[in-house]
C-alpha cells in the first residue's frame, strides 16, 4: 500500500504510541486526583504543555488541551463570542475547514453578522478583499494557516498587521492544523491557534487551542473545572503525552522531514506533468506547504480515479476526508474559480516524511496508467 493521504490523518509514530501506552497502563491516574501518582501525571501534562508552548513559539499565553481541532475551532469562536455583549461581527475565509465555516454559518442563522472573504486563484486569502471587510466593530477573524486541500499558505503577518490597523478590537484565530510543524509560525502572528495531533503522527482525538494573554475568552464545555476552568472534562493524558512525544520526534527531525516531503511532492508533480491533461490546483510547488499537492486529471472523475487507485494499492483523496461524505460541489476549489472538468478531476495527494521517492515513482506509474485507462473509457 502507498499511503498518500496524510492530510486526512497520519500513522502514529512509535514514540507517540509508546508514550500513550505508558500513560494508559502505568501512569493511568486521573491528573486531578490528590495522591502523589496522580500529581505526577499532572506534572507530566504540565511539562508537555510548556513544551508545546515552546514549539508554538509562544512567549506568553496558555495552551488548552482538547479532543482535536474541530473542538478547538468551535471553542475558539464560541468562547470569544460568549464574552461579547450582543451579537458580534465575524470574518472567515471561504476556504476554511467546516469546523470554522459551518460554525460561522450557524451563527449567521442566529443573527450574527458573518462576512466571508474570498481567495485568489492559488487559494490564498485575497488581501485586498480582506482589507475591505475589516471594520472597527469586527470582533473575531478566523483564517487558516495552510489550506488542507491545496496547501496554500496564508500571509499571517500581513493579515495580523491589517487587523491591528483596521479592526483593532478583533481577535485573530488561526486554524493551524495543516501548518503546525510543516510551515514556520509563532504566536506573535495571532491571538489563538488550533492544532490536531493526528495530523502530525500523534493519536487521534487529541488537540489543543492556544489562547494568547489578554484574549477575552470564556472557554468551552463546563463541568469539573479542568484546564483552569476553561475546558472541563478529565484530561486525555495518554493522548496528550502521545502528542507531546510526536512533537518531540518531529522537532528533532524537522528540517529532514520537511525536505523529504518537498522531494516527494516535487517528484510526483514532475512525473505527472510529463503526462498530458494534468493541471495544478493551488500555489506553485515551491510556494505551497511541503506536504500537499492538488492536481486535476482532465477527462477523469476524481471519485472514480480514487477508487481505481485504491484497487491498485494507492490511497489518495478527492478533497478533505471530513467532507467526503457530503455530496455537492467542492467549496474550496470552487472558491478559487475552478469549474468543469478541472473541478471534477481533482485529486489531493498528501505526503508524510515516511514516504519514499521509490514509492512516489511506483505511484506515479500507477496514476498515469489509471488516468489513461479511465480517459479512454470515459471518452468512448
Ligand atoms: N482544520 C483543518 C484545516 C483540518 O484539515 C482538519 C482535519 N481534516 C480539522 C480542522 C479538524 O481536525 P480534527 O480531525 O482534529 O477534528
Amino acid at each position: 500500500m502507498i499511503y498518500l493521504d496524510n492530510s486526512a490523518t497520519t500513522r502514529t509514530f512509535d514514540t507517540a504510541a509508546n508514550a500513550a501506552r505508558k500513560y494508559m497502563t502505568e501512569v493511568y491516574f486521573n491528573p486531578s486526583s490528590a495522591y502523589s501518582p496522580a500529581v505526577s501525571a499532572e506534572k507530566s501534562v504540565n511539562e508537555a504543555r510548556r513544551r508545546l508552548c515552546g514549539a508554538l513559539g509562544a512567549a506568553s499565553g496558555n495552551v488548552i488541551y482538547t479532543s482535536g481541532a474541530t473542538e478547538s475551532n468551535n471553542m475558539a469562536i464560541s468562547g470569544c463570542l460568549s464574552k461579547k455583549r450582543g451579537k458580534g461581527r465575524i470574518i472567515v475565509s471561504s476556504v476554511e475547514h467546516p469546523s470554522v465555516y459551518e460554525t460561522a454559518q450557524a451563527l449567521s442563522a442566529k443573527g450574527y453578522e458573518v462576512v466571508t472573504v474570498g481567495v485568489d486563484e492559488t487559494g490564498k486569502v485575497d488581501l485586498g478583499a480582506f482589507g475591505g471587510c475589516l471594520t472597527a466593530d469586527t470582533d473575531f477573524v478566523s483564517i487558516m494557516q495552510v489550506n488542507n486541500e491545496t496547501g496554500a499558505v496564508n500571509d499571517l503577518p500581513a493579515i495580523r498587521s491589517m487587523i491591528k490597523k483596521l479592526a483593532p478590537n478583533a481577535v485573530l484565530h488561526v486554524d493551524g492544523v495543516q501548518g503546525f510543524l510543516k510551515v514556520p509560525v509563532n504566536m506573535g502572528q495571532c491571538d489563538m491557534y488550533s492544532i490536531s495531533g493526528h495530523k502530525f503522527h500523534a493519536p487521534k482525538g487529541v488537540g489543543a487551542l492556544y489562547v494568547g494573554n489578554g484574549v477575552r475568552f470564556g472557554g468551552g464545555q463546563t463541568g469539573g473545572g479542568q484546564e483552569s476552568g476553561l475546558r472541563s472534562g478529565t484530561l486525555n493524558v495518554p493522548g496528550i503525552m502521545g502528542m507531546d512525544a510526536a512533537i518531540t520526534t518531529y522537532l528533532a527531525n524537522e528540517q529532514a522531514y520537511r525536505k523529504q516531503m518537498v522531494l516527494c511532492k516535487q517528484r510526483l508533480y514532475d512525473n505527472m506533468m510529463k503526462q498530458g491533461d494534468v493541471m495544478l490546483n493551488g500555489p506553485s510547488v515551491d510556494a505551497g506547504a511541503p506536504h500537499i499537492l492538488n492536481l486535476s486529471f482532465l477527462g477523469v472523475r476524481g471519485e472514480v480515479m480514487l477508487h481505481a487507485l485504491e484497487a491498485k494499492g494507492v490511497l489518495v483523496s478527492t478533497g478533505s476526508a471530513c467532507s467526503s461524505h457530503k455530496k455537492g460541489k467542492n467549496r474550496i476549489l470552487g472558491s478559487m474559480g475552478i469549474t468543469g472538468e478541472r473541478l471534477e478531476g481533482a485529486i489531493r495527494f498528501s505526503f508524510s516524511p515516511m514516504n519514499t521517492l521509490a514509492e512516489i515513482d511506483t505511484a506515479s506509474e500507477i496514476i498515469a496508467e489509471t488516468a489513461a485507462f479511465l480517459r479512454k473509457y470515459k471518452r468512448r
